[in-house]
């Protein structure tokens, strides 16, 4: 039987995905041809900036329907130290007790950025040496953590040609802006694209792009989220 993890497995591709009546039906003709189907939905809900009371509720939620949540966080984010990057990131963020509790619970730990800089706004080298931080504090901080079965999901979705040809080197696959609308999962996929909405509740924006999905005979709809209840 076909897991959704086993199937992400076999999919090649690292990335938490929530399960629609597409995917399950999917996951249904999957075990009998034990191959990719043609009618195939996956959803990743990617959940960024680490605030540590959404981010505990995402992770309940999504253990109450059997799924692992992904959740993206930023590697100096729970420091004193830290500065805020924007105005809706004023809240508590958590720490790596905390996203290692998670992963540990099955829950996919990414990285997005090292302090949430603008990537595209600074010369190649300065982003670079970020992202290298960036992987060298995941690579102390969180068990088990790989880098090159990890994905770097870019702050504000802002990456550049020039990171974007490099970062392959580095890790599994990057997000960043464009069409959330994404092919399904193949293997050496490096480049991953979400939609959002904000600021706001994303609740009718998500309920459409999800229509649009399900309208399309197969495809992977990665959509950017942020924090529960209206925090961040
Ligand atoms: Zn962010």
């Amino acid at each position: 039987m076909y897991t959704r993890r086993k199937l992400i497995k076999a999919l090649a591709i690292s990335s938490a995905a929530l399960a629609t009546d597409g995917l399950f039906i999917s996951l249904k003709a999957s075990e009998k041809s034990e191959k990719r189907v043609n009618k195939q939905h996956i959803i990743t809900l990617s959940f960024d900036d680490g605030f540590k009371k959404s981010s505990i509720l995402t992770a309940e939620i999504f253990e109450k329907h059997k799924l692992s949540a992904c959740i993206n966080v930023i590697a100096t984010g729970h420091l004193s130290s830290f500065q805020i990057p924007d105005a809706y990131q004023i809240t508590e963020k958590g720490d790596f007790g905390l996203w290692n509790e998670l992963k540990a619970r099955g829950h996919e730990i990414m990285m997005h950025g090292y302090k949430h800089a603008h990537k595209n706004e600074m010369p190649f080298e300065q982003a670079k040496d970020l992202i290298l931080r960036c992987i060298d504090v995941f690579s102390k901080e969180l068990k088990g953590f790989e880098p090159k079965e990890s994905i770097f999901n870019f702050p504000y979705n802002a990456s550049t040609p020039e990171l974007e040809a490099w970062l392959p080197s580095q890790v599994k696959a990057f997000r960043t802006a464009g069409n959330g609308m994404n092919p399904l999962p193949f293997k050496g996929q490096v480049k991953l694209t979400c939609t959002g909405f904000g600021p706001g509740n994303s609740e009718d924006h998500l309920n459409a792009e999800i229509g649009k999905l399900l309208a399309k005979p197969s495809g992977w709809l990665i959509y950017n989220m942020h924090g529960l209840n209206g925090e961040g």
